[in-house]
């Protein structure tokens, strides 16, 4: 499997954990307002680091870290990642998981292994304009509720996020994905910010006052959501 980047710091990515993360390449969505779009979508050669490189850096972070997150891309599109991750576990690091859910045969059987400690999925939209939102205007959204539906019967611990942009998601669709996901342990709205490499330029995140409004009608519905990066 390939890997195009790694974060040997986090204390935000892994939920009151210390980690390091690292970033696989390739991804089967193309969201207009993706932030690692040089990881999703590489353009020209690009730098990568290979598993035994990973595992020795790893290895000198025995007892200083508590886990890893492997975020993308994809990460699930990758057919070794259950070795990577079993090797992982060797070492004696939790295992966090982010995906956009496509693959529920992969994230069941992953989560079945047990060496999966943690998952965040994506919910990138009301099912109703995932095609728009993930730049596929034919996709058939049954992966997706299975992973939602998965997950939600799950035991593994999970959270669900929607980064939140102006020109993609109304109340309305925050609406819908919470009467959609109702039960869930954890939901996170996530602030949208502009940068350089997002695919499409002129995109606008939501003010603090707007997303608290929504926040305050979510809840209602879905009283776990929570704001992040707000
Ligand atoms: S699923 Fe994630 S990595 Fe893939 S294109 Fe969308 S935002 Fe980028």
């Amino acid at each position: 499997m390939i890997f195009g980047g790694i974060q040997k710091l986090s204390l935000l990515d892994y939920p009151n954990r210390t980690a390091c993360t690292f970033f696989t390449v390739g991804c089967n969505f193309y969201c207009p307002f993706c932030q690692n779009s040089s990881l999703a979508h590489p353009v020209g050669r690009m730098q990568t680091i290979s598993v035994s490189e990973i595992l020795s850096f790893l290895q000198k972070r025995q007892g200083l870290l508590d886990g890893i997150c492997i975020s993308g891309g994809e990460p699930l599109m990758h057919d070794e990642l259950d070795i990577f991750i079993k090797d992982v576990k060797a070492l004696g690091f939790l295992v966090k998981i982010d995906t956009n859910g496509s693959l529920p045969d992969s994230l069941k059987n992953l989560v079945k292994s047990g060496d999966i400690d943690y998952v965040a999925m994506d919910v990138k939209n009301a099912l109703e304009k995932y095609p728009l939102t993930i730049g596929l205007p034919e996709y058939d959204t049954t992966p997706i509720e299975e992973s939602v539906a998965f997950l939600l019967s799950s035991k593994v611990p999970y959270e669900f996020r929607t980064t939140v942009v102006r020109e993609f998601h109304t109340e309305g669709d925050l609406l819908s994905i919470a009467r959609w996901i109702s039960g869930a342990e954890k939901y996170f709205i996530q602030g949208f910010v502009d940068s350089a490499g997002v695919p499409q330029h002129g995109l606008n995140g939501y003010s603090n006052v707007e997303i608290n409004e929504f926040l305050h009608t979510i809840k209602t519905i879905l009283p776990t959501a929570q704001l992040r990066g707000y």
